[in-house]
């Protein structure tokens, strides 16, 4: 078993951080566990986030081969698999800016469906082209996902197995057909223009990378499976076991943030807590 903690250095690591962690950690048990930087949003990422994240890992007892991947190493993967769907007219350049698509879906046209999904508003496709354009794949649009041409090209239900718990109790074997994922996913950006890559795209590549065989990570990503097995059919990859885990709250029920420094691991630290505190914390 092949288990990863993937967090974004912009910020502490919090208590349901923590948690993720150390469950991933104690499920990998006698197989390998992985840390990896997920580091693409450049203008949100700090060195001194990164070094803390080692730094509190490694005092709650985990340990992970090194060196460790990080996001902004790979770019030029990342890169090569988008020309590669471009050339297949798996994506398209989104020429809308944010308020053209908001614009869209505040007056919908008729039969236009008007819904949100794990990424937000579903693109009402305002600038899809025809067909695919016979030009290099430009580097200064957003790209996003062709669902309906991806669709064509693969076989439906999509599968995928849940050893956790989706918010609604979603467990065991998970299936989804094409029109669920054109209604809850939609054509959604797998490049953005300021970073050459999304965290949908980023994460699929890296995990098959890494050959990850279980994907441990709390129940807020649930919904965004779906995107990332359609990912994976598309680009021949494998699709690993899923386990999605209950989020760690607030006193007041709300999940943590990491702007929730109250919760930030280096404070229960600074305050003489111990590793087994935490755990203890977290229900571990
Ligand atoms: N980097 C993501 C985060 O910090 C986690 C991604 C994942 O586990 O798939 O929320």
């Amino acid at each position: 078993m092949i288990t990863r903690f993937a967090p974004s250095p912009t910020g502490p690591l919090h208590l349901g951080h923590a948690y993720s962690a150390l469950l991933a950690h104690d499920m990998a048990r006698d197989g390998t566990f992985l840390l990896r930087i997920e580091d693409i949003d450049q203008t949100r990422a700090r060195p001194e986030w990164e070094a803390q994240i080692y730094d509190d890992l490694r005092w709650l007892g985990l340990t992970w081969p090194t060196p460790v991947m990080r996001q902004s190493d790979r770019l030029a993967q990342y890169h090569d698999r988008l020309n590669w769907m471009w050339d297949n007219g798996y994506v398209f350049a989104c020429t809308c800016s944010r308020r053209d698509v908001l614009a869209a879906m505040a007056a919908p046209q008729e039969g236009m469906l008007v819904l949100t999904g794990p990424d937000g508003l579903i693109y009402p496709g305002i600038c899809r082209p025809a067909c695919p354009q016979d030009t290099p794949m430009p580097t200064d649009r957003a790209l996003r996902l062709w669902l309906e041409r991806a669709l064509r090209d693969l076989t439906t239900p999509f599968t995928f197995t849940e050893t956790g718990k989706g918010p609604d109790g979603e467990t065991g074997a998970i299936s989804f057909g094409a029109d669920e994922a054109l209604a809850s996913i939609g054509d959604v950006v797998l490049s953005r223009r300021d970073m050459g890559t999304s965290y949908h795209l980023s994460v699929v590549l890296d995990d098959a990378a890494q050959g990850i065989t279980h994907i441990v990570r709390g129940q807020d990503l649930f919904a965004a499976t779906k995107i990332h097995v359609i990912l994976q059919r598309l680009l021949g990859l494998p699709t690993p076991i899923y386990h999605h885990h209950r989020l760690i709250r607030d006193d007041q029920g709300r999940r943590l943030a990491k702007r929730d420094d109250a919760r930030a691991l280096s404070k229960y630290r600074a305050e003489g807590a111990s590793p087994g505190d935490i755990r203890q914390m977290v229900g571990l």
